[in-house]
């Protein structure tokens, strides 16, 4: 692509409050001195004295002023983790869990999961009594509450990322409203990386409606502190397409190869939709510059999503070798949950991965969908870490000011809530409606929500958590609907079939996304393919990897993404486990294949469609008559059954179901009558 200038030649992020000479000695000073150079050590004198003194403290600060990783720590420098007590820190993002808390372990010179711990679902590095400053994700806090419902181990909790308004997190800032109403000395930071604090200054500001307890006058104050930490993000020049492109990922590729070869050395970050485009992007580069004989030398291409292993996040954060040009290919985690330094040019595609619910027809589904104006300032202002640096935009300057919208919407309110009623119930939260939200979401998402719980009876008449199942659901730490499947599996035999299954759908994909080699994948498929769909086909795959004793060699001959396969035989362990506590033995079916399709049914009754009659594979969904389709990757594309159940929805043009498995449609009124039973005159074969 061919690209101009933007009119003002360029914004200016921050304030540059540092010679660009010290940058470059950076890597090489040492840790103390490193943390001392950090925008945020200036405040911190400032930042321990709110948040003595305050309830809430809410920090704006640009990415990599050293919010994350230094907070905490001073924190506990400050004796915030005396007395047994702990500093929680939350993320919105497992890989930025992880991540981070590695970091400030180095940093503060003990192993990981001693003093510094991370819990992400699945995943629990911490010590009990030894853990003092723990990082964990929203999502795992919030479940925490299950056990302790005013989280009394933690001193301080710093919400960061609250810009994102991931779901989690707004749940979280809900209850932890709450939870601050009864227990005065909790500290709440709000921290975050744009200035949205006067929204999150007016949801906890409770100094006007409640006084402080009669003579205690050494009490935090109610009114929010707001501290916005100074940046020292460098210049970053924008560079717009003239005309908009047709195909983003080529245009990544011929940007890159662009700046390889025009560009003195530094590092680039691409931003793309997902772990698909990121290794279809690295295979195009590839074959561009073997092809065309361009000048790739020198790069050294990464990609950058979650799920990736540990060693290849390593990778991300190892200084770039002398005469090399890292080039990291991420999702949306490099916007504001990680640093990485070295980055000088910014390549935004314009898109990312999003979630969107549609109450009336009840489908919730990911969608490649443009980004806010916030995020591709934040997106630009990575080019800005070390030195002046470039941004290129693929899409034009008349977009990005007349169309793009200006800020995202919480996801709060563009989810479906099933997971989100379950889990404030299970909290012992019944008005759910009344519930104090940061952004409320509909009040028909909510209606929705309760109609399939009630269906999946996890919610009983006077809308409370039906004994066992209710509490059951509650408790893995699933999706609902994986969880009633389970559940379901337990009465019908065949829970080592199903916990199998689940540990799949709790993954993005077991397959490797190829590109050019679709007929060998395909044929690699079909040595698996069950008739009745991919639920039974993953139980296929799963016993081949199996039997290969987990071999990788196995993998990458039947197009198998291995380390997603490891992932699913680690997830089926710890399902294992907690099917246990709940009493689930685990029981095969010993080929039973209808059995196991009732559990699914039980679980996925709601994403039930019925293929329309003599149209070319168009289905319809039984709750909301939206027209869908069997999604390419699935063994069931163009076989085109009469009776389906889905896990997801993908949309691109289309609407596309992911996992599918066929059913017998009577197993619909068996396992959610009341769901079903009015619309019995639907349901004729
Ligand atoms: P913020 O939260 O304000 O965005 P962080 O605390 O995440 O900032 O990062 C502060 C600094 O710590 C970064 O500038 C970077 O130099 C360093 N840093 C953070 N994580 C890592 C890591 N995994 N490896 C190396 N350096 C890191
Ligand atoms: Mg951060």
């Amino acid at each position: 692509p061919s690209f101009v200038e933007d009119e003002e030649g360029g914004i200016v992020l921050m304030s540059n409050n540092l010679s660009s000479s010290s940058s470059s000695s950076f890597g090489y000073a040492n840790i103390e001195k490193q943390r001392q150079r950090l925008p945020v050590y200036k405040y911190r004198t400032e930042i321990l004295y709110l948040v003595e003194n305050h309830a809430t403290t809410i920090i704006v600060g640009e990415t990599g002023s050293g919010k994350t990783t230094q907070i905490p720590q001073y924190l506990k420098e400050a004796g915030w983790a005396e007395g047994g007590r702990v500093i929680a820190c939350t993320q919105p993002r497992r890989l930025a869990v992880q991540s981070v808390s590695k970091r400030v372990a180095d940093e503060m010179g003990v192993n990981l999961g001693d003093e510094v711990g991370y819990t992400i679902r699945f995943e629990d590095h911490t010590t009990s009594g030894v853990t003092s400053v723990k990082f964990l994700t929203d999502g795992v806090l919030i479940r925490e509450m299950m056990e302790d419902p005013l989280l009394t181990k933690y001193s301080v909790i710093m919400v960061d990322e609250a810009h994102e308004r991931s779901i989690s997190t707004d749940i979280l800032l809900g209850l932890l409203k709450k939870i601050q109403r009864r227990r005065p000395e909790l500290r709440l930071i709000i921290s975050s990386a744009t200035i949205e604090a006067k929204a999150m200054f007016n949801f906890f500001n409770t100094s006007k409606k409640r006084q402080a307890p009669e003579g205690s006058t050494q009490g935090p104050k109610l009114e929010p502190a707001i501290l916005s930490v100074e940046g020292r993000g460098f210049s970053v020049k924008i560079h717009y397409v003239e005309e908009p492109v047709s195909d983003y990922i080529r245009s990544v590729v011929s940007t890159i190869l662009l700046i390889n070869e025009r560009e003195p050395p530094g590092d680039v970050l691409v931003f793309l939709t997902g772990q698909d485009d990121i290794e279809t992007a690295i295979k195009l580069l590839a074959e561009e510059a073997h092809s065309h004989q361009k000048n790739s030398s020198g790069l050294l291409p990464l990609p950058l999503y979650s799920g990736l292993s540990r060693a290849e996040q390593e990778l991300i954060f190892t200084p770039t070798p002398r005469g090399k040009r890292k080039v990291i290919l991420s999702t949306n985690i490099a916007e504001t949950s990680l640093t990485l330094e070295g980055v000088v040019y910014v390549i935004d595609s314009g898109f990312s991965k999003q979630k969107f619910y549609n109450p009336i027809s009840d489908i919730e589904s990911l969608v490649v969908a443009p980004i806010s104006k916030a995020s591709a300032r934040q997106r630009s202002g990575r080019a800005g870490r070390v030195r002046p640096g470039k941004c290129y935009r693929l899409y034009t300057e008349d977009y990005f000011l007349k169309q793009m919208p200006g800020e995202g919407i919480p996801e709060m309110q563009r989810s479906n809530l099933v997971s989100t009623v379950i889990q404030l119930k299970a909290l012992g939260i019944d008005n759910i409606l009344g519930f104090d939200w940061p952004s409320p979401p509909s009040p028909q998402a909510m209606i929705r929500a309760l109609e399939v719980l009630y269906s999946l009876q996890i919610l009983d008449d006077d809308a409370k958590l039906t004994s066992p199942t209710g509490f059951q659901v509650a408790e893995l730490p699933l999706d609902p609907m994986i969880s009633k499947m389970i559940l379901a599996s337990s009465e019908l035999g065949c829970s080592d079939e199903i916990i199998t299954i689940a540990a799949v759908l709790s993954i993005q994909s077991v397959w490797v996304i190829a590109r050019g080699v679709q007929k060998e994948q395909d044929e690699a498929k079909l040595r698996f393919a069950a008739a009745e769909g991919d639920h039974i086909t993953f139980l296929n795959v799963y016993k081949g990897f199996l039997e290969s004793k987990k071999s990788s060699q196995w993998c990458y001959k039947n197009f198998l993404n291995y380390q997603s396969m490891k992932k699913v035989v680690e997830i089926r362990d710890q399902l294992k486990r907690i099917a246990r506590r709940l009493g689930i033995t685990l029981k095969s079916c010993e080929g039973d294949i209808d059995a196991v399709r009732k559990a699914v049914t039980a679980g996925f009754f709601a994403n039930a469609c019925r293929l329309e009659p003599h149209s070319n594979g168009v289905f319809k969904t039984i709750r909301g008559s939206e027209e869908v389709y069997i999604h390419p990757s699935s063994v069931l594309f163009r076989v085109n059954p009469k009776w389906v159940v889905y896990q997801s929805i993908v949309s691109t043009e289309r609407q596309y179901m992911r996992n599918v498995v066929t059913i017998n449609p009577s197993w619909l009124t068996e396992a959610a009558p009341h769901f079903y039973q009015n619309r019995q005159n639907n349901m004729s074969l």
